[in-house]
């Protein structure tokens, strides 16, 4: 294959446009056979296990995933509206398997990098030439006094889609009309940067419907958040007065919580709440911090070119839990990490020299169910990082047409049913 083409593979593995690449030939041709790992089967995880099998049936791939099915957190917020059923968010391991993906479903407990080897609680070690880490997020919970996961039975976070979605929504549904609903949303990093904003969003579409003299309030532990002009004005025109929002300088912050008496504490002030949505500040799946893949951020650092781990020869990091640059954690950055993991592990396989890698990321937010946002950008790796490649990323405009507004929410749908096809198809 030229260097070219190599280069222009990875270009394309790092779009949503890569769907038919599975009969490209020389894509298909066997290379050295080696054993690759990956642990956990999200959007990252899947991508890489059914992109290696793509790019060189001759690797021997497993998967490692602790659920029997994945739950989209994308989409999941329409589930609180009533929009969405949980089922519609919910894929089985088949169709990678389909692919020659050994899918086995067990909690990896660590990676033990020294023998090359993923140790599955009550399982065998399975050995590995490369293991691929891909685990999500999971949450600081010392870092609002009083919230723990007892808390969380009472004022969910529901940033792991799933009983939790399923929990808040019934709380929603339970709620008298005239009620407040708090949403605490954390500071930076975290997962999926404009999801608090969407979510207060479709919470009001549901309570504008049903409840319609509640309010929702956004406490944040920041100053300025994702789309944030696009979002105050959708709020706006959707909801009117409904939603507001306190910025983290102004007394945003929560820091304390008492979840039997619905109480939310910051600095200066205490609120009390008829819904509770707390979500708490994060770090990269526990798994990777107990495999000594984490500093002192609590995330994973990668070389941002390769996402080998900069702690671990061999072991590869993609999706939330890594430092990616300038990419956010999103499903889709996710997706483009785990195609460019994969192409660079299939060059070492082979011996080939590894690609310039590319990586794009879009995220759609749903206002009201004829009101899509987006922000989109293509990036490139250079002197170290990943950086957005200038004038290749921007949002919505702020005076687009309602036709315009509507065409991105159907946008949207499509983004969903595609990537989840991508990965289980
Ligand atoms: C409400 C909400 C809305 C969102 N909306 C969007 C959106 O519209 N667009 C977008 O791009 N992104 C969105 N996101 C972000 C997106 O969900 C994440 O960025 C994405 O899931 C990251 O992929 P990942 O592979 O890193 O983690 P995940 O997709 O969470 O996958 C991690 C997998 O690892 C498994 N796992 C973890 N630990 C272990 C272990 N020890 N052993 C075995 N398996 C393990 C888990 O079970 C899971 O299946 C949203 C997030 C939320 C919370």
């Amino acid at each position: 294959m030229s260097q070219l083409n190599r280069r222009t593979f990875v270009k394309l593995a790092g779009s949503a446009a890569v769907l038919s690449l599975a009969g490209t030939p020389w894509l298909a041709r066997a290379g050295t056979k080696a054993r690759v790992v990956v642990v956990g089967g999200g959007y990252s995880g899947a991508i890489a296990a059914k992109y290696l099998r793509m790019a060189d049936p001759g690797i021997d791939v497993t998967l490692v995933e602790k659920n029997s099915k994945f739950i989209s957190c994308p989409s999941s917020n329409e589930v609180l509206a009533g929009d969405r059923t949980i089922d519609s968010l919910t894929f089985g391991y088949d169709g990678l398997k389909g692919h020659g993906v050994k899918v086995v479903h067990g909690e990896v407990e660590a990676i033990d990098a020294a023998n090359k080897q993923v140790k599955v609680k009550g399982g065998d070690a399975l050995k590995y030439d490369y293991a691929v880490v891909a685990p999500g997020i999971d949450f600081k919970w010392e870092a609002i006094d009083g919230y723990d996961e007892a808390a969380a039975e009472l004022m969910p976070h529901a940033w792991k889609a799933g009983p939790q979605t399923l929990l808040l929504r019934k709380q929603l549904e339970a709620m008298p009309d005239g009620g407040v609903v708090f949403i605490s949303a954390p500071p930076n990093p975290f997962r999926c940067p404009p999801g608090p904003y969407e979510r207060a969003a479709q919470i009001a579409h549901y309570l504008k419907q049903h409840k319609p003299k509640s309010k929702v309030m956004v406490l944040d532990h920041k100053t300025k958040f994702s789309k944030q002009g696009l979002f105050t004005a959708g709020w706006k025109q959707a909801y009117g007065d409904m939603i507001s929002w306190v910025s983290g300088a102004e007394d945003g912050k929560v820091m304390a919580v008492d979840a039997k008496k619905g109480l939310l504490i910051t600095d200066f002030s205490e609120h009390k709440a008829d819904v509770a949505n707390i979500i708490p500040p994060q770090r990269a799946g526990a798994v990777a911090t107990r495999s000594g893949l984490v500093d002192d951020s609590g995330w994973c650092p990668v070389d941002q070119r390769t996402f080998e781990s900069s702690l671990h020869k061999d072991v590869f990091v993609i999706g939330d839990s890594c430092i990616a640059g300038a990419m956010p954690k999103s499903a889709y950055a996710a997706n483009s990490q785990g195609k460019v993991c994969a192409a660079m592990i299939a060059a070492r396989v082979n011996g080939r020299e590894e690609p310039e890698p590319s990586y794009v990321n879009t995220c759609y937010s749903i206002v009201t169910p004829d009101y899509g946002i987006s922000v989109a950008a293509v990036y490139q790796y250079k002197d170290g990082k990943i950086v957005a490649v200038e004038g290749a990323s921007g949002v919505s405009p702020s005076d687009a047409s309602p036709e315009i507004r509507k065409r991105e929410a159907v946008y949207q749908r499509s983004w969903f049913n595609n990537i989840t096809a991508d990965m289980f198809t």
